[in-house]
């Protein structure tokens, strides 16, 4: 049987110098399907997507909403045929009764343990409508290692450089930000991967880089520091989400290979010039993720926060349009304040206003965003800040001797991103 395996394009974010990591979502649910199962993985976002062929059941791996509108295109052209699709991931989740009609089958919930049963209804004829499974969590044992083997590395190369392998070692998050669906979709129970799965899967990865995608590593302190020192002796680098603002859990972090952290800031406050400063006291980059448009901000708000984010030396930053996606506290709040100005998947990128700003014109912020990637990267392009990341990295592997080359022939040249 043969299931083909697409990750749907997306416009990526615009001003942010473009690059493709490997995606993970797909690589966790392919590991989750029976062994005789033949997966044909496309990415459409590197990959050039043939839809005449002939596979036995199509998957749609939808993590972003802006992805959903090449996915309904593709479902589309594959029902047409007769072809069955089943679409699953965060977006799927979020968008489930919408989506219903558009594909023949909709998986929600995470995956371990659930495929052998989809499976067996697709080859018994029987594929149901949906599979329900949320906030019904597998047990964390139950996660294997992903299956990497059916990406095709070549298309993750930029400019000489392979990108970072992603894994994760955590799901769910105790918090509940304005802005995020993730306690929606996992629970706000924090739920940790038994440690030495994750070096098991750590060590089986051909890649010294590393991007643990877990929403926040700021979680659980003894759990850090079990993670952390267990990943000392693997000698990876990494990068992840924030790690606990506390200096002993930092120094740990670096000693097992903390590289940088995407860190949100969204004020000018003491508190994230501290956590920014302490980061770095520690040897650990930052990556700001900076949300414009919150209630409190204005034009001037926006100009202090660029030049704050400056001052307090930000590796780099990447700035977006606060997005009320759906299942967030903020949809929930503006929906009741009648502020929602858009519900086009196509607009749902973060870089587009979708929504009325309190203190702001939509035109207002929409320039703003400009603003704040222009005058951030004025002195020093994105280029140049993210190559200092990666040159610090490269100095601390070839003073531990696990610096690695990427074999670049003319050959894979040929076939990687540009
Ligand atoms: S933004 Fe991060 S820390 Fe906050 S709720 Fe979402 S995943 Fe948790």
């Amino acid at each position: 049987m043969i299931l083909k395996l697409i990750y749907p394009k997306w416009r990526k974010l615009e001003m942010q110098t473009p690059f493709y990591l490997p995606p993970h979502a797909p690589v966790v649910f392919a590991a989750a399907l029976p062994d005789d199962v033949e997966v044909q993985f496309v990415d459409e976002n590197v990959d050039e997507l043939n839809l005449d062929d002939n596979p036995d059941l199509v998957g749609l791996s939808v993590m972003l909403t802006a992805q959903l509108p090449s996915a309904l295109r593709i479902a589309q052209h594959y029902r047409r045929r007769g072809i069955p699709v089943i679409a699953g991931g965060i977006s799927t989740m979020l968008h489930r009764e919408e989506l219903m009609d558009h594909f023949d089958s909709v998986f929600v919930g995470e995956v371990e343990g659930r495929l052998e049963k989809v499976i067996s209804d697709f080859r018994n004829g029987g594929l149901q409508p949906v599979y329900e499974y949320f906030l019904d969590y597998p047990e964390m044992d139950k996660i294997g290692p992903a299956r990497r083997d059916i990406l095709n590395y070549d298309r993750y190369i930029y400019r000489g450089i392979k990108m970072l392998d992603l894994i994760h070692a955590s799901r769910g998050c105790r918090f509940n930000c304005f802005p995020c669906c993730t306690p929606y979709l996992g629970g706000r129970r924090f739920r940790p991967r038994p440690v030495e799965r994750v070096v098991e899967e750590v060590q089986s990865i051909d890649n010294n880089r590393l991007f643990f995608v877990d929403n926040s590593l700021a979680q659980n302190k003894d759990w850090e520091r079990e993670l952390f020192s267990a990943l000392i002796p693997l000698k990876k680098k990494w990068v992840s989400h924030p790690i606990e603002n506390d200096p002993e859990i930092l120094e740990l972090a670096y000693k097992a290979g903390a590289w940088y952290v995407y860190q949100a800031v969204f004020d000018t406050s003491d508190f994230i010039r501290r956590r920014i400063k302490l980061y770095k006291d520690h040897g650990i980059g930052v990556e700001g993720t900076i949300i414009l448009g919150t209630d409190d901000q204005d034009v001037d708000y926006i100009k202090r926060l660029v030049d704050f984010l400056m001052e307090i030396e930000l590796d780099t930053a990447e700035f977006t349009i606060m997005t009320p996606f759906w299942h967030t506290p903020i949809r929930a709040q503006l929906e009741k304040e009648g502020r929602i100005l858009s519900n086009d998947y196509n607009d749902y990128t973060c870089d587009r206003v979708v929504f009325q700003p309190k203190k702001m014109t939509p035109t207002q912020l929409q320039d703003m965003y400009y603003y704040a990637w222009e005058t951030f990267y004025k002195e020093e392009s994105q280029e140049l800040k993210m190559g200092k990341l990666f040159f610090n990295v490269t100095k601390r592997e070839m003073e531990d001797g696990t610096f690695k080359r990427v074999d670049l022939s003319p050959a894979r040249r040929r076939r990687s991103v540009p």
